[in-house]
């Protein structure tokens, strides 16, 4: 093989559950794939041991923990730069030495090393939702001007890519509406009155995947689904009533696109995120990603039902937000992040988390974003109003 043409992939967010899988299907390919850089908030040890596994050329870690990144890497004896911050994310996403970023960041956090790889026109594995749920139209603008290849990651949205025609100037005329399935998490059946009690122990538990503590708590409020609907709505151009979300507990189906003559097409498999990671790497390819087969003859019942309003209010406001002004959308996550993390800190009911997200959409009217900073402006204003909510719940 030759070592010129191997993917030069960065991965953002490389200590987390999408960065690990990312890297388990790297490895398996050192013909395809050379990482050239790696980045963790803070978790300096787990960002060292795999700078001594993959030798990339860049590790990037929260400007707090630089020096002790340094100190780590000289230790080792390895070359591997260390950087710090926002700015050097931005950079290392939009650098000509990296041919595919991985976009494994947890948040809002994530959208600026989004935009500068999809200005810098490279192939963007998108897992962090939240950038496109924060930057909308403007990320959108940002993929189109760059010529940027946006590969979802998000098991439902690859699992659409895989359902729809090549083409995208086909989809108006051809597809009906897309269906992203949900499991319904771990209180999918649980008495709604008792939700208040609910521990981030218990929150956490997914029944079927094994992902971070923030997007367990979204499955566990199904605001999860309601950033995929918003991130469906961005990534295939789909009007928000072509947009539709059924509970499925297996999470076999990934989920499915309707066409227009009623004819449906799934993506099935086991749940496990090596699956749409492996395709967005090595789009329009296939390879070994290491998952399990789907065994048919063990698989038993695949069952599907409406989402419960009562249950999962969050849920409704993806198609609220998606309607109401430029913004909103951003305003319903920067308000969602706040309440999550209030909650994990202890600090927030598990059932007020919807409280705080439509307190904040109702009170806030965005302006209409023009760029980065106005989002990054009404993201830190979002979370100013929301932590207002928090802080009236915890005093009363
Ligand atoms: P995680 O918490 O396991 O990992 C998050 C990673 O981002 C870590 O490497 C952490 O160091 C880094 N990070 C966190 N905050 C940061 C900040 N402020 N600045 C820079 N880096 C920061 O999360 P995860 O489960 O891997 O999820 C990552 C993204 O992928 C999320 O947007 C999530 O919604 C999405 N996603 C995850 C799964 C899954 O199965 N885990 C599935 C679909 C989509
Ligand atoms: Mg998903």
């Amino acid at each position: 093989f030759s070592v010129a043409h191997r993917q030069r992939v960065a991965v953002l967010g490389a200590t987390g559950s999408i960065g690990g899988n990312t890297l388990d299907v790297v490895a398996r390919h050192p013909d395809r794939f050379e990482v050239v850089a790696l980045s963790a908030e803070r978790q300096v040890e787990a960002l060292l041991a795999l700078c001594e596994r993959f030798r990339p050329r860049w590790a990037v870690i929260g400007a707090a923990h630089l020096d002790a990144l340094a100190v780590g890497l000289r230790e080792r004896g390895l070359a591997t730069e260390p950087l710090a911050g926002p700015q050097a994310l931005a950079e290392i996403a939009a650098h000509p030495a990296v041919d595919t970023v991985m976009a494994a960041i947890v948040g809002a956090a994530g959208l600026a090393p989004c935009l500068a790889a999809a200005r810098a026109g490279k192939r963007l594995l998108l897992a962090n939702k939240e950038a496109l749920v924060v930057g909308a139209e403007l990320f959108v603008d940002a993929v189109r001007s760059g010529g940027a290849h946006v590969l979802p990651i998000d098991s439902e949205h690859s699992a659409i890519f895989q359902a729809l025609p090549e083409d995208p100037q086909t989809w108006p005329q051809r597809v009906d509406k897309i269906v992203l399935t949900a499991s319904g998490g771990p209180f999918r059946q649980r008495d709604p009155a008792t939700l208040a009690a609910v521990t981030p122990e218990e929150a956490c538990a997914h029944p079927n995947w094994v992902m971070g503590r923030k997007i367990s708590v979204d499955s566990a409020t199904m605001m999860n689904k309601a950033l995929e609907v918003i991130e469906a709505r961005y990534l295939f151009g789909f009007a928000p009533e072509q947009i539709d979300v059924v509970i499925h507990p297996q999470s076999v189906v990934h989920s499915m696109v309707q066409y227009r003559d009623r004819s449906i097409v799934a993506q099935l498999g086991t749940p496990d995120m090596r699956v749409p990671i492996a395709y967005g790497l090595s789009w329009p390819e296939r390879i070994v990603s290491g998952a399990e087969a789907l065994d048919f003859a063990t698989l038993g019942a695949l069952t599907f039902e409406a989402p419960d309003r009562r249950r999962f209010p969050g849920l409704f406001l993806a198609w609220e937000a998606l309607c109401a002004p430029a913004g909103t959308t951003a305003v319903l996550n920067a308000a969602n992040e706040v309440a999550v993390q209030a909650f994990l800190d202890g600090r927030l009911r598990f059932d007020r988390i919807h409280a705080v997200n439509e307190g904040t959409l109702a009170s806030f009217a965005p302006s209409k974003p023009q760029s980065l900073d106005d989002l990054l402006a009404l993201d830190r204003e979002a979370r100013v109003h929301a932590e207002q909510r928090v802080r009236a719940y915890a005093g009363a």
